[in-house]
C-alpha cells in the first residue's frame, strides 16, 4: 500500500538566520497510509502544529520533501497548492473559528471551496453531514448559543464540506471538558471509520489518544516512537495465538522448576546448538547458578571440566559463564526495581535499559547514532514495563526508519528481542 503523506528528512525552521532561529521540526520521516487515524502526541512546543502545518501547505519545510498523494509540494506553484489542498485537505482547531453572526449551517456552508457552486447543492451537503453527526437539531443556532462541544462538531461538519481526504484536528479538544472532548473525539473516529477519511490528531493530552490506529510520540522536534494503539492495529500487526519463545520452552516442558526453565532459556538463547547431553549438562549448572548453589567461577569450571562437566573450550566457557552472570544480575536489578520503585517514579527502569542497550550494542556489528541509540533504550523501558509486546519490540528495531523504526535489520531485531526476553520472563 502506498503512503497518502511521506515526509522525507524534513526540517522546519522558525527565524532562519536569526539569533531567535528555532528548529520547530527536525528531520523528520514519516508515512501515513490511507484510512489511518494517527495522534501526534507531545508536550507543548515540541513541533506538533507545526507537524501539522507541514502537512497542510500553511508552513513550508526549510529542508526535505514533503510528499501528499504522489505530489511533492515543491514542485507545485503557490496556485496549484491552493487547488490541491481544497479537494485533499479539512482542518479543524482548537479554537472553532466559527463565524459568530452566522447559524451553525450557515457557517458550515460558508466554505469558500464551494465558490461557484449553486446554493442547492451546498445546502443538499451540509444537511447531509449534520444529519449524520447529529448537528441538525441546533442548525439554526449562532455559535454564541452552541455549547464548546457542538461548535467542534460545527466546524467538523465545515471541515468535511469539501469531501477531503484528510482531517487535520489541532488539539480538537483542547478548549472542551471531558465529556464534550468525548463526544467530539468519537465523531472524528466515525468520519474515520464510516467515512474512510484519514485523520490526524493533535494533542499533548494522554486522554485524548485512545481511537488512534498508531500514536506518535514527539519530542524536541522530533518523532522518538511509533505506538500501535488499538487492539485492530495490533491484531493486524501480529502474529495470531504465537505463543513466545519461552511460552513454547513452558508448554514442553512441564515439569521443569522455574529456575530449570530460565537456565534452559538461557542457554537456548545464548549457545548454538550443542548436543542434547551438553545442553543438559549446563543447563543444570545455569539453575543451580540461578538459585546460588554455586559461584560464576565454578559454573565456569563445571562448563569446561571434560570429565566431569560439560567439556567446552576454556575461552568459550569463560565467556558463558560472563554472559549468563551478567543476565542473572540484570534480571535480579529487574526485579528488584519491579518490586522496589515507587509507583510514581518516573523511568524507573532508565539505568536498567541503558545497561541493557550497551550489551546489545557490545555485539552489534553496524553503527547507531545517538538518536538511534536513545530510542533504542526507550523501547527498552517500554518493554521492561510491559507497555509494548516482545513482537512490537523487534518490529520498531526492525522497522524502517521512515516507519518510525530503528531501520536494522530482521536478524539483529531478533536477537535482541530474544535477548530482552531472557531478562523479563518471570
Ligand atoms: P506544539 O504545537 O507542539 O505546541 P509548535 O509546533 O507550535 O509546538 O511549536 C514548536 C516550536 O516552534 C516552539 O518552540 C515554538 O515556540 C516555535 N514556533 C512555533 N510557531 C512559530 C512561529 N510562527 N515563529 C517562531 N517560532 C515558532
Ligand atoms: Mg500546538
Amino acid at each position: 500500500m502506498k503512503p497518502i503523506i511521506q515526509f522525507k528528512n524534513v526540517s522546519v525552521h522558525y527565524e532562519r538566520g536569526k539569533s531567535n532561529e528555532t528548529a520547530a521540526l527536525q528531520n523528520i520521516n514519516l508515512e501515513i497510509f490511507e484510512g489511518e487515524y494517527i495522534v501526534f502526541f507531545g508536550p507543548s512546543g515540541c513541533g506538533k502544529s507545526t507537524l501539522l502545518y507541514t502537512i497542510a501547505g500553511l508552513e513550508t519545510a526549510t529542508e526535505g520533501d514533503v510528499i501528499i498523494r504522489d505530489e511533492n509540494l515543491k514542485d507545485m506553484t503557490e496556485k496549484e497548492r491552493i487547488h490541491f489542498y481544497r479537494g485533499t485537505i479539512g482542518m479543524v482547531f482548537q479554537a472553532f473559528y466559527l463565524v459568530s453572526h452566522l447559524s451553525a449551517k450557515d457557517n458550515m456552508m460558508l466554505s469558500k471551496m464551494f465558490a461557484g457552486e449553486p446554493r442547492r447543492d451546498r445546502e443538499t451537503k451540509a444537511q447531509e453531514l449534520m444529519d449524520k453527526f447529529g448537528i441538525t437539531p441546533y442548525a439554526d443556532r449562532k455559535p454564541s448559543m452552541l455549547s464548546g462541544g457542538q461548535q467542534q462538531r460545527t466546524a467538523i461538519g465545515r471541515a468535511l464540506m469539501n469531501d477531503p481526504e484528510i482531517i487535520l484536528a489541532d488539539e480538537p479538544v483542547g478548549n472542551l471538558d471531558s465529556k464534550n472532548a468525548e463526544t467530539v473525539l468519537e465523531l472524528l473516529s466515525v468520519i474515520n471509520k464510516k467515512e474512510k477519511k484519514t485523520v490526524i490528531q493533535v494533542t499533548h493530552n494522554p486522554k485524548d489518544v485512545h481511537y488512534a490506529d498508531r500514536v506518535f510520540y514527539m519530542k524536541d522536534g522530533r518523532i522518538e516512537r511509533v505506538v500501535l494503539n488499538t487492539d485492530e492495529a495490533r491484531a493486524a500487526h501480529e502474529h495470531h495465538g504465537e505463543l513466545s519463545e519461552f511460552e513454547k520452552l513452558e508448554q514442553a516442558n512441564p515439569n521443569l522448576t522455574a529456575a530449570q526453565l530460565r537456565a534452559k532459556f538461557i542457554v537456548r538463547t545464548l549457545l548454538v546448538p550443542y548436543d542434547i547431553d551438553t545442553e543438559q549438562k549446563i543447563e543444570s549448572a545455569v539453575a543451580r547458578y540461578i538459585q546460588k548453589e554455586i559461584t560464576e567461577a565454578e559454573l565456569v569450571r563445571f562448563i569446561d571440566d571434560p570429565k566431569k562437566g560439560a567439556g567446552l573450550y576454556i575461552q568459550k566457557a569463560k565467556r558463558l559463564g560472563k554472559d549468563i552472570e551478567g543476565i542473572v544480575e540484570e534480571i535480579e536489578r529487574i526485579e528488584r526495581t519491579k518490586r522496589d520503585a515507587r509507583p510514581d517514579a518516573e523511568n524507573p527502569f532508565e539505568s536498567e535499559a541503558v545497561t541493557i542497550r550497551k550489551h546489545l550494542l557490545d555485539s552489534y556489528q553496524g553503527t547507531m547514532d545517538s538518536r538511534q541509540i536513545h530510542a533504542l533504550e526507550q523501547a527498552i523501558e517500554y518493554r521492561i514495563e510491559n507497555k509494548i509486546t516482545s513482537e512490537e519490540f523487534k518490529e520498531f528495531v526492525s522497522e524502517s526508519h521512515a516507519h518510525g523504526g530503528l531501520g536494522l535489520n530482521k536478524a539483529t531485531a531478533k536477537k535482541f528481542g530474544k535477548y530482552l526476553e531472557v531478562l523479563l520472563t518471570k
